[in-house]
């Protein structure tokens, strides 16, 4: 269930292997939602699994280097190259991408009609082989096991562990996605994190044409009154945020045209992911708060590891438990790095997370 990052890459993978799947999105269709997405050399070695490495490197960019700032003076608190060398050490390329492209491309390798649009699951029931779905529109399916990929507010998360509503952590999102030549001046860094005590900012380009730029800010934000969707922002509220920060970042946000403002959410960690047939990945399981770029990278590297499992293991419960066992270390310490807020603000070690191949990690070993 859900056709997101996590869900079109294990329905890809499923199917080379032979299997049959159906993927069951709540949404009628996909729209250009407008946000970037930081994707390292770890995800680029599985998209290679599906032949997309290629698109994918060249749809979005391979900036020249990930470059951390002060927010006010503007000095280089870190700086990592992605020079041939960097690619070579991590095994693929590093690509800032819109998110609606990366979503086009994931949906290249699978079968016509994978996707059923408008079922928005609202049930799970176990049967001695299987597992029967009903949906709020009235259909139900069968299927030897089902996926839970649907985000952090997911439905089989609840069904699994019990209602539990994602924690709130006191920082807003605003984000702008616009044409590159509204900023006046230099041409602004390839990917550019700033940082000040209590808020930060990123700002990229997504197309390797450097047409597209993408900025996105944590502010703190005391609290939030609507559920999790995305709000219009104001842009003069916006830009004040950038009171006193370095004039390379207020000239990146004053470019900015509509707003849309994001609440952050997380969950604590849990490490139940599965239950008889149903087993969770992405959000579902591990919603961690986006100050690594990291979440997708973990949904991506879930699809990896359990379509091996699935694919490796004939009992979905051994499965389950041989994917939760590789997964869980890593994608513990992605949620411990993202609290912290710390990942390449100073000098980082960086080749365990990037150099990172789910393809290759042996099944049989804890990750
Ligand atoms: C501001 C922000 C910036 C981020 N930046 C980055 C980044 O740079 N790099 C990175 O790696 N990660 C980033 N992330 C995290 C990343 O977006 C998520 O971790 C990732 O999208 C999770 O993928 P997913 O497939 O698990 O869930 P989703 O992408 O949320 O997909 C879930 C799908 O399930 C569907 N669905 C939901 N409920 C149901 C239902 N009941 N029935 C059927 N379908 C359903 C939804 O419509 C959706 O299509 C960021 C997150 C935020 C909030």
């Amino acid at each position: 269930m859900g056709a997101g990052l996590a869900g079109l890459t294990v329905a890809g993978l499923l199917q080379r292997a032979g299997f049959p799947v159906a993927v069951y999105e709540q949404s009628p269709g996909f729209s250009r939602i407008g946000a970037g997405i930081i994707l390292g050399a770890d995800v680029a070695k599985v998209l290679r699994r599906l032949d997309l490495e290629q698109a994918f490197a060249t749809t979005g960019i391979r900036p020249d280097a990930f470059v951390s700032r002060a927010w006010d003076t503007g000095e280089t608190l870190y700086r990592l190259e992605f020079d041939e060398d960097c690619e070579t050490r991590f095994g693929g390329p590093f690509v800032n991408i819109h998110r609606a492209d990366l979503h086009q491309l994931l949906q290249r390798p699978l079968q016509p009609g994978t996707i059923r649009y408008g079922h928005k699951l609202a049930g799970i029931g176990e049967t001695t082989n299987g597992v029967t779905l009903a949906f709020e529109n009235g259909a139900t399916a069968e299927a030897d096991i089902a996926i839970g990929a649907d985000g952090i507010r997911s439905r089989a998360r609840e069904i699994i562990l019990g209602a539990e509503e994602p924690r709130f952590i006191g920082r807003s999102a605003p984000r702008a996605v616009f044409p590159a030549n509204r900023i006046k001046g230099e041409p602004i860094g390839d990917c550019t994190k700033w940082w000040a005590a209590d808020r930060h900012t990123l700002a990229y380009y997504m197309t390797a044409r450097r047409d597209e730029v993408y900025v996105m800010a944590a502010l703190p934000a005391e609290r939030w009154d609507g559920d999790g969707s995305p709000v219009p922002g104001d842009r003069d509220e916006f830009i004040a945020a950038f009171d006193g920060a370095h004039p390379d970042l207020i000239r990146a946000v004053e470019a900015a045209e509509d707003v849309t403002v994001w609440p952050i959410f997380d969950r604590p960690r849990n490490d139940c992911w599965s239950k008889g047939r149903v087993v969770l990945m992405g959000d579902a399981c591990h919603a961690v708060r986006p100050f690594m770029a990291a979440g997708g990278s973990m949904a991506i590297e879930d699809a990896a590891i359990l379509s091996r499992c699935i694919a490796g293991f004939a009992d979905p419960e051994t499965a389950f438990a041989r994917y939760a066992a590789i997964r869980i270390p890593r994608v513990a310490e992605v949620q411990r790095i993202s609290i912290d807020n710390s990942w390449m603000h100073g000098p980082t070690k960086t080749d365990w997370f990037f150099g990172y191949d789910p393809c290759l990690v042996p099944l049989d070993a804890a990750a």
